[in-house]
């Protein structure tokens, strides 16, 4: 066990660490960011930052020399700088499951290795391949599917909308990547996630199932928790569980899946870290996705996953962060804001939750 007082780094500088460190910092703990950029979210609020390169080894090293644990606050860091700190201190979760989440392919592989519902997908290699994929489409019903690169994908980022009639090599080219994965489309009822924390021991514990809902791509509003048939969520909960029992994780891990139509569930991604679509947790429950992080990592008990209140998270999202000084007035409001400096179009600045009742 890491007792309170010890130093916990992050790698990675964006708001998933700052939010890690400040959960950490409130249970006594010093934080350290290994981070690319000066000044970010995670090194803002951290005790202590080193700015390098993740392939900086030497830099790696010794942020390793300063640490107790490490964790990573975002799975598309190199696996490698994960693994280079794992040579000398623990790093949860382990880096052969930053592995499997970076890649699109292995992960649908990984979960359906393990029995669990994707949608139907397929590696293209280059755009004959994606040519071929595309004809087979066509005896597909609805013959519409999604390209997505296999490698750092997140927000919708590399990706495009296919049917039967794309031209292969137009798509090809918009993806932008050597190797793709062709998605099947999922005409969905809802979106949503479930936020489990392991600890080394194997105990489990899971939020409720929350509604996701995204525009262009990235996620705009959680509601929690979400409204769907008790068997529904107890299912989404149980795969969730299941998923992170198999990967043998120690940390937090989000599992985002599609609602289908007719009520069944598809595994859509994995998170092996705090996810957005758990942020409402900080100001609804007992312990809050970050704090469950903290306590996983330094071996405590992990806390309760209770809420005392219902909750809307709404993601401030470029311009967006400009309501601030409204939901800042709001008494039911809890506003959440990221220090970065810059507002770009689709850059996550801030959120605001919202409490509402418990139903
Ligand atoms: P992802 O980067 O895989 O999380 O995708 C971002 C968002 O795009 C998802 O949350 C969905 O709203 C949408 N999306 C991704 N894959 C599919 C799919 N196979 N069918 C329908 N919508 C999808």
């Amino acid at each position: 066990m890491l007792a309170p007082g010890g130093t916990i780094g992050i790698i990675g500088g964006g708001q998933l660490g700052r939010m890690t460190a400040l959960a950490a910092a409130r249970l006594g703990y010093r934080t350290h960011a290994f981070a690319s950029e000066q000044d970010g979210p995670a090194a803002q609020v951290c005790t202590a930052a080193t700015i390098a390169a993740y392939d900086d080894t030497a830099a790696l090293d010794r942020f390793a020399g300063l640490v107790d644990v490490a964790t990573v606050e975002f799975e598309n860091i190199p696996a490698a700088a994960a693994a280079r700190v794992a040579v000398s201190k623990p790093v949860m979760p382990r880096p052969e499951i930053l592995e499997i989440a970076q890649d699109r392919l292995r992960e649908k592989d990984f979960l359906r290795g393990i029995g669990v519902a994707t949608t139907g997908y397929r590696e293209v290699s280059s755009a004959a391949a994606l040519r071929r994929a595309l004809g087979e489409l066509g005896k597909v019903p609805g013959r519409r599917a999604v390209l997505k690169s296999a490698r750092m994908g997140y927000d919708g980022k590399g990706q495009v909308a296919v049917d039967a009639g794309t031209e292969a090599d137009a798509a090809w080219r918009l993806m932008g990547a050597p190797r793709g994965i062709l998605e099947g489309f999922v005409d969905f009822r809802c979106e949503v996630s479930v936020i489990v924390a392991r600890g080394a021991d194997g105990a489990a514990v899971a939020y409720p199932a929350v509604e996701n809902r995204h525009a262009n791509h990235i996620l705009d509003t959680t509601i929690a928790p979400a409204s769907l048939p008790p068997e529904t969520a107890r299912e989404a909960e149980a795969i969730a569980r299941d998923i992170a029992t198999r990967l043998d994780l120690v940390g937090v891990l989000a599992v985002e899946m599609f609602v289908t139509r007719d009520g069944k569930l598809l595994v859509n991604e994995l998170a092996p870290r705090p996810h957005n679509s758990g942020h409402w947790t900080i100001d609804a429950c007992a312990t809050s996705q970050f704090e469950q992080l903290v306590r996983a990592i330094c071996g405590l008990p992990l806390g309760s996953t209770e809420r005392h209140s219902d909750a809307v998270m709404k993601n401030l999202i470029g311009d967006e962060v400009e309501t601030w000084c409204d939901a800042v007035a709001e008494p039911t409001a809890r506003l959440h804001l990221y220090g970065k400096r810059t507002t770009r179009a689709g850059r996550k600045m801030g959120h605001v939750t919202r409490l509402l009742p418990r139903g």
